[in-house]
């Protein structure tokens, strides 16, 4: 694969053309705005590995036969201290091309590749959705208003709105707030994040209302690295009175027992 992400967004405006991949450059001959051969070559996450339910982390081998009656298959990390959210849905693993998307979304405003990532992620979960329960909404990670000032825009809620047009399952606005930004989530331990997330969200009297009407919602997160940020806002929308929460997100970083 041949992945030009630098100074790509200069070429798409120079270009101002659709039909062409975002990764190669090379006509995308899709659909989508990307070829058939980049579209393979994504490190999507195995159909066959064996992964836990609720965290998405991989599961050892001799874990698996541990489990293998259990009715749900569980990390010992999710089985020793559950999180608040159900269950874990992610396409990818976070590394190359993705994380250079994720990075050129974030930090150059590309919304070519949101517009990729939503386009597979909501193909994945339509066919997911036939054989699966569907959530009654979806609740991108709020960020902090002062964040929300400095980007311009929150590409959680950007995917919660493309994805709700995929799948005709309304994306909540302004349910919940975030109290304070405090350092990157990213540089930060395990631990750190965790203390960093204390009462990181708040629900809005709009949010306590909205939420009555929908007792099954997902979480929407471009990325999932330890889970902290999605299981303190599920802890807040279970305490508002949803009875299930997921979480989907494009990729998760490699988590393994
Ligand atoms: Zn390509
Ligand atoms: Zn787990």
């Amino acid at each position: 694969m041949n992945i030009k992400l630098s100074g790509i967004r200069g070429i798409f405006k120079l270009l101002n053309y659709k039909g062409i991949c975002i990764l190669c450059l090379q006509r995308s001959n899709s659909t989508r705005d990307l070829c058939q051969p980049c579209e393979s070559d994504l490190p999507y996450l195995h159909p066959m590995q064996v992964a836990c339910q609720c965290c998405g982390a991989a599961l050892a081998i001799d874990t698996l036969g541990a489990n293998r009656n259990a009715p749900q298959l569980r990390c010992g990390e999710c089985l020793k201290n559950p999180p608040h959210f159900e269950q874990t849905i992610a396409l990818m693993e976070y590394q190359h091309p993705i994380d250079a998307m994720i990075q050129a979304l974030k930090l150059r405003h590309d919304f070519h590749f949101l517009n990729v990532l939503c386009s597979l992620l909501g193909h994945y979960l339509m066919e997911h959705y036939q054989h699966n329960p569907s959530p009654d909404a979806l609740i991108a990670v709020p960020l902090h208003h002062s964040k929300l000032a400095t980007r311009g825009f929150n590409q959680s809620q950007m995917m919660a709105r493309r994805l709700s047009r995929h799948l005709t399952i309304p994306a909540l606005d302004k349910v919940c707030l975030r109290q304070h930004s405090g350092p990157r989530q990213s540089e930060l331990s395990a631990q750190q994040r965790k203390r960093n997330l204390v009462d990181a969200f708040k629900l809005t009297p709009q949010g306590i209302k909205s939420l009555a009407l929908y007792p099954y919602v997902a979480i929407i997160d471009d990325v999932m690295t330890t889970g902290s940020t999605a299981n303190e806002l599920a802890k807040v929308l279970r305490e508002g009175g949803v009875r299930r929460v997921d979480v989907i997100c494009f990729a998760r970083t490699e988590l393994a027992e």
